[in-house]
């Protein structure tokens, strides 16, 4: 369960976050409804006590029965409270402490099993909704316009069968996707209907799990009675038996006219791990992209975040130019700009100083510098790779089959797959209207070639370095 609390703390608040104060979080022991939590510092401490402590709490007890607070200790200083204590504050030998089976998470009582007790969701592995991601704190702009006014048709549809179905959207990492679904389960839910918002990983776990007990029949019985089901991330819903079973549900919910939404990182086109009829599936209801997050969406979306942390943080004040400052630096996803507010957040504290442009551009240095890679154009893509194999841009675009053309074609359909957001039907009409099959047999086969010729990858090291900076 704690691994799972970490895992779901790395999701929620974003990798930095969790990077800069919690991968150094242990779990020491369960006892008496008390977790005890150690961290190597006392400033490790004091910080995730004064900012944190109710996150974790929250986490913790969505994942495990039991837990009635927490008490955080810094390693090594800790008196042990009881002589069986001492033994655990040691460190365990093995390379991760935490997966080795002497590792006191290890010897936890399965809270788990218990937790799950009779309640549908929690035999379904039923992931808990966050309560800071509802369709109010969702800010809606010209990228994820389109989602949100299916998300909220979807959630407020009451009776009669379902609207579009299923109703997929698909983004890059950070731009809402799993904000718009989790909206869509309050929703759902505060309006009195079933609803179940499973994550691929749930959905797998649940499914092994259930035939593993033999209750594989129950467990799809259950899946199919709620009325709306939410699934996320499901690119990662891979193995023979597994995918079959996602798409009999998926069949059985649609053929029944429940609710089925869907998230992804790619169009169901793409979902390579899935089986066609999944795909076709999965491609026969509404599909919708969330584009990148513009200038405005951006700095709404980071007022927002401000205006939610200043409630718990009365003295944390960012000026308009440092505002405007963040919202133009950080351009990847809603993720960073949430882990920009936390980095703000901390120097203030720490410093007990004003933001100032000069203490917001070194917080967020690394966000920025790491997560801006230059905007590549397919235009740009496809003229440099020209030139550097002597072809025209048109010869590209063309029909032409001679490998003096179809090798260069290839590498830029394949850089523009990985330089820029496009999807593959996208690419395929910027390279003179081929099929998204096409790009996909291009990409593959350069990245296989790739893999097997170090003067290739070279090449194409070099030519992604131009077009990058
Ligand atoms: P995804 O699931 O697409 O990777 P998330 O839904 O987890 O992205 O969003 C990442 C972070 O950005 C979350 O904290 C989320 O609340 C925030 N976010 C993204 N888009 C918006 C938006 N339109 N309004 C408010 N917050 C947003
Ligand atoms: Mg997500």
């Amino acid at each position: 369960a704690w691994q799972r609390v970490k895992r779901r703390l790395r999701a929620e608040l974003g990798e930095d976050v969790f990077a800069s104060w919690f991968a150094r979080l242990e779990l020491q022991e369960v006892s008496g409804g008390v977790a005890r939590l150690t961290v190597p510092t006392r400033f490790l401490k004091s910080w995730i006590e004064s900012h944190y402590l109710d996150r974790v709490l929250a986490t913790f007890r969505s994942e495990a029965d039991g837990i009635e607070s927490l008490e955080v200790g810094v390693r090594g200083a800790m008196a042990p409270a009881r002589p069986g204590a001492a033994a655990l504050t040691k460190p365990v030998p093995g390379p991760r402490p935490a997966a080795s089976p002497a590792s006191p998470a290890a010897e936890l009582p399965e809270p788990e099993r218990a937790a799950r007790g009779n309640a549908p969701e929690g035999e379904l592995g039923g992931a808990p909704l966050d309560a800071r991601l509802t369709f109010e704190s969702f800010v809606v702009g010209r990228s994820n316009a389109l989602a949100h006014a299916a998300a909220e048709r979807v959630a407020r549809h009451d009776g009669g069968p379902a609207l579009y179905n299923p109703l997929y959207f698909h983004a890059g990492v950070g731009l809402g996707k799993t904000h718009l679904l989790h909206g869509i389960g309050h929703a759902v839910k505060n309006a009195g209907r079933r609803v179940i918002y499973l994550t691929a990983d749930r959905f797998m776990y649940g499914f092994v799990n259930a035939l593993k007990t033999q209750s594989a029949l129950a467990f799809k019985e259950k899946l199919r009675a709620i009325d709306v089901l939410i699934l996320d991330d499901v690119q990662f819903i891979q193995g023979r038996s597994i995918q079959a079973e996602f798409g009999h549900t998926l069949n059985a919910l649609i053929d029944a006219g429940r609710q089925v939404v869907v998230a992804a990182d790619r169009p169901p086109t793409e979902l390579e791990s899935l089986d066609e009829r999944v795909r076709s599936r999965l491609a026969g209801g509404l599909v919708v992209e969330i584009g990148t997050l513009d200038e405005a969406l951006r700095a709404s979306i980071l007022q927002s975040r401000l205006e939610a942390v200043r409630a718990s943080h009365p003295a944390f004040e960012v000026g308009p130019a440092v505002a405007e400052y963040v919202a133009k630096a950080i351009t990847a996803n809603g993720r960073d700009l949430e882990g920009a507010v936390n980095r703000l957040l901390a120097h203030a504290t720490l410093t007990g100083a004003p933001v100032t442009l000069d203490t917001a551009e070194t917080a967020i240095r690394d966000l920025v510098k790491n997560r801006e890679p230059k905007r590549v154009k397919i235009e740009d893509i496809q003229k440099l790779v020209a030139s550097r194999y002597n072809v025209s841009r048109s010869d590209i675009l063309s029909e032409r089959r001679t490998a003096a053309v179809v090798k260069p074609r290839q590498i830029a359909m394949y850089l523009s797959k990985v330089l820029t957001l496009r999807s593959l039907p996208e690419i395929g009409r910027r390279f003179g209207g081929r099929d998204h099959t096409t790009v996909l047999h291009a990409v593959r086969k350069i990245e296989k070639a790739i893999g097997e010729d170090t003067a290739l990858c070279d090449e194409v090291e070099l030519l992604k370095r131009m077009l990058q900076d």
